[in-house]
């Protein structure tokens, strides 16, 4: 009898559907959004504040008691204080043994204190059981219930037991849990949300560098030579031919430069032999941005795209075909048609519609809402080899543009070459280290590599 009850009670919480109550300590901007979140989602709430006078902003349904009365009627404490006034919690101690206190608090520098307000609130209250969550979460995006751009919640914590109580409630909330481990972890999660784009800072200082490199040789080469050399004004480049010769170049470099650290990565594994020892930190740093540099070279191809359909209404352009014509007529002359040029021009647009149609396909696949509806190999057949299939298409692409006027002094001017000759470097270098590196000489070794094999086990970290 005794055995059946005891089951029947450890059984108890689960099958009825009433929520455990919540407590939070603070009634401010965050609390109260959090607290009206929680008794929509049917959690009893209890909030612990310096004043329990009643206030019209409170939600009607939650109870404003003392700190001390507050957590009495909770497992589950949220502190929705700053970190400055944690102080107010050591004397209560004793009342928050053995509590879960959750930690929600930002900051607002980077590495603001020695340690997190996590661990601080740890060693303020030893008998509680800290986890860090809901710091990546605004009060805003809770009361106003557009919780897209930060459904993402991390969560960390010592205590197991403690860290699955707060990600239950995160769920009940409709947000996603992410653990992060331990309260170590803390300081990293309190950093992000002060981190301006962290990932997209490199591929951002990236083009603009390149894009003002290409900028200055486009201007010497297109417009401040014809000016020099045949007195011709081609000042208006400036407009469209200039960024339309800078997009197309950046896209290119950028896609390259996508799949320039895997290849290193290979090479530096085979002289190694071993995949157990870490990257350089540059190199790791790269690969860690790949997808922004992926993204940011597909807005430079569409931007390419745009450009180049508005050429044939460009006054420059409409000028140059009439004269044509006219100087035809006046000669009583007409050009036949060239099929070796039609050839080189159609080629040259279907290789850049074929390679915009892949980036494309390649960027879509990159949102996190399509990447979750495909498993890890068809995630990798799409950004490796329609990866690669892209990089070669729109280097052939290129290529073909430049037909060939490669080889033509006239193409040198002030011994430079044309911009989009310099862009092929990278990509160029990429595809044929790629081509070198699926021989079967070179591809067995790191595949096995890549499996766990060592050449020289006792070298490796
Ligand atoms: P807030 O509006 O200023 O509220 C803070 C609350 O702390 C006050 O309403 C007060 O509650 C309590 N308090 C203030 N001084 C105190 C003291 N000396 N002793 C004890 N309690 C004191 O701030 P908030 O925006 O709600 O932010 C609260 C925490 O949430 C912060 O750590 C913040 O970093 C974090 N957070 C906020 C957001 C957000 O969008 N606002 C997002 C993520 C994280 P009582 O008057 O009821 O005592």
């Amino acid at each position: 009898m005794n055995k059946n009850s005891s089951n029947i009670m450890a059984l108890a919480p689960n099958t009825s559907n009433k929520r455990e109550t919540v407590c939070i300590f603070g009634t401010g901007d965050f609390g109260r959004a959090l607290g009206h979140k929680m008794i929509q989602s049917g959690y009893p709430v209890v909030f612990g504040s310096r004043s329990t006078q009643a206030s019209s902003l409170i939600p009607k349904d939650a109870e404003v008691l003392s700190h001390a009365e507050a957590a009495q009627k909770a497992a589950i404490i949220i502190i929705a204080i700053q970190r400055q006034h944690y102080n107010f919690l050591t004397p209560l101690a004793e009342v928050l043994h053995g509590k879960v206190l959750v930690d929600i608090s930002n900051n607002l520098k980077i590495n603001q204190y020695p340690e997190s307000n996590a661990e601080y609130l740890a060693q303020l209250v030893p008998g509680a059981k800290v986890v860090k969550a809901f710091n990546t979460v605004s009060a805003w995006a809770l009361q106003s219930g557009t919780l897209d751009a930060s459904r993402q919640v991390f969560v960390c914590g010592d205590d197991m037991e403690a860290k699955q109580m707060v990600m239950d409630i995160v769920r009940a909330l409709g947000l996603t849990p992410l653990d992060q481990g331990s309260l170590l972890a803390a300081q990293e999660i309190e950093n992000y949300p002060l981190k301006l784009f962290p990932m997209w800072k490199f591929p951002i200082l990236l083009s603009l560098g390149l894009s003002a490199f290409f900028f200055f040789y486009s201007l010497a080469r297109d417009v401040i030579y014809p000016y020099v050399y045949e007195n011709k004004d081609f000042s208006f480049f400036i407009a469209i031919s200039i960024p339309n010769r800078i997009c197309p170049i950046l896209a290119l470099i950028l896609l390259a430069l996508v799949y320039l650290p895997g290849v290193l990565a290979a090479i530096i594994q085979l002289y190694r032999g071993t995949k157990y020892r870490r990257f350089p930190d540059w190199l790791d740093k790269w690969m860690l941005c790949r997808k922004q540099l992926g993204l940011v070279a597909l807005a430079f191809a569409s931007l390419h795209v745009l450009y180049t359909l508005v050429i044939p209404i460009r006054s420059f352009v409409r000028w140059r075909i009439s004269s044509r014509i006219i100087s035809q007529a006046l000669n009583n002359k007409t050009e036949p048609l060239n099929t070796t040029n039609a050839w080189l021009s159609d080629s040259y647009l279907a290789l850049g519609i074929l390679g915009f149609f892949l980036f494309v396909l390649l960027g879509i696949t990159s949102l996190p809402s399509v990447s979750n509806n495909v498993n890890w190999r068809e995630f990798r057949f799409v950004q490796s080899k329609l990866g690669y299939l892209t990089l070669i298409l729109c280097t052939a692409h290129t290529l073909v543009y430049g037909g060939n006027r490669f080889l033509s002094p006239s193409s040198y001017r002030w011994y430079l070459p044309n911009a989009y000759m310099l862009c092929l470097i990278v990509p160029c270098i990429v595809l044929v280290v790629k081509f070198v590196l699926i021989f079967p000489c070179l591809d067995k070794p790191l595949t096995r590599i890549r499996q766990g094999w060592e050449r020289n086990p006792q070298y490796s970290e």
